[in-house]
């Protein structure tokens, strides 16, 4: 895996460090969010570093990350967000917690487990503007008819914001809607235990809806969660290297990779970067992206290929086979962030990072 010269490297330090700073500027604790191989971070080492470091609970997206979690030692409690087909649920009770998300899943559970539904832990998702997953206003009746009813084991409750990188109203309505949703279901006699609705964004710009956990994912990753406030204070967990391949002229006149997309205007130096879009690094950076080579930035033209892509190197001295090339990260003081990607492809910095794939090793100092 290493022969190629790529790899990212992940600072766990700086990853503790990240949810120390987010507790505290919330002012409760976290359950970090490790879906999608920790938004490609590598979920295990992290969960590994969590459990050390201690936290109650962590979350992740389906049950199958968690049992992968599970099957490399680490035995916490985890909250899984999405849908789980209920024989699958049978098989993993403890120490999962299950979202109960609607009302065809929890008719669905009682037919398959009859009264010992009991068994299982839930957190009740509150569907409070989302739209994707929970209970809406008008369901919570019956819901609460069930939860006597089977005796059900409600370990707590949550919801999701939709617009909390936004910082707009919505925030505060989808708040209120699941505050009231909290008060209607405790007026009824059922016990809350847990609630928690903050994101990274959230938790970082509105503390005063924390409560009991905050949910963070991105933030815990130093990858910002708004474009509109940022948090200075987080730290870079991931940095994405490789090496120059290649070195040569692209003389005047000649193009470059697949559909010859650039033609060079005159004689140009150029190197060629062992990455592409297999390895997760976004097509749509062709002719847009930019690596570090000496610290100095040099542009990606022509496409980016499977495997590989073209830069040229006009503002670098004595380019050599071998040299450090930053995707990602840091080198002599000059840096490139998963946001400026994100940007650059017309996407978001989660995506950046959650697509490197399997092909690139994951190296944790
Ligand atoms: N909670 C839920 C239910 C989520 O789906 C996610 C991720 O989208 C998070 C928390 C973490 O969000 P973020 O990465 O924006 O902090």
């Amino acid at each position: 895996m290493f022969d190629r010269g790529t790899y990212t490297e992940i600072n766990i330090s700086n990853y503790l460090y990240n949810i120390d700073l987010i507790e505290k500027k919330a002012g409760t604790k976290a359950i970090p969010v490790l879906k999608a191989n920790a938004y490609g971070h590598g979920a295990i080492p992290l969960a590994k570093a969590l459990v050390k470091r201690g936290v109650d609970m962590i979350a992740v997206a389906f049950l199958g990350e968690g049992i992968e979690i599970r099957k490399s030692g680490v035995n916490i409690p985890t909250l899984v967000f999405n849908y789980v087909k209920p024989e699958y649920i049978k098989e993993n009770m403890e120490n999962f917690i299950y979202t109960l998300g609607s009302i065809e899943q929890l008719n669905g559970l009682i037919e398959y487990f009859g009264s010992d539904i009991k068994k299982i832990d839930f957190h009740i998702n509150i569907n409070t503007g989302m739209n994707r997953m929970g209970f809406k206003r008008e369901e919570i009746d019956f819901l609460i008819k069930q939860i006597k009813k089977y005796d059900l084991n409600i370990k707590g409750i949550y919801s999701h914001f939709a617009t909390a990188d936004a910082l707009d109203e919505f925030v505060k309505e989808q708040y209120y809607n699941f505050i009231s949703a909290v008060d209607y279901i405790e007026d009824n006699g059922i016990e809350l235990p847990i609630k928690h609705i903050c994101n990274s964004a959230a938790a970082l710009f509105f503390p005063e809806f924390a409560h009991d956990y905050v949910r963070p994912g991105i933030a815990t990753y130093g990858l910002q969660p708004s474009d509109i406030e940022k948090e200075e204070g987080l730290k870079p967990v991931l940095s994405w290297k490789s090496v120059v391949a290649k070195r040569g002229v692209l003389k005047a006149g000649e193009s470059v990779s697949y559909g010859r997309t650039y033609f060079a205007k005159q004689d140009i130096p150029i190197a060629t970067i062992p990455v592409g879009y297999a390895d997760g690094y976004f097509r749509q950076l062709s002719n847009k992206g930019y690596v570090l080579i000496h610290g100095k930035k040099c542009n990606i033209i022509g496409r980016v290929c499977m495997d590989q892509f073209v830069v040229e190197t006009t503002k670098v001295e004595n380019v050599n086979l071998g040299d450090e090339v930053i995707l990602i990260g840091e080198q002599n003081g000059n840096r490139i962030t998963a946001e400026e990607l994100g940007t650059l492809a017309e996407t978001i910095n989660y995506d950046i990072t959650s697509k490197i794939t399997w092909r690139v090793p994951r190296v944790y100092i």
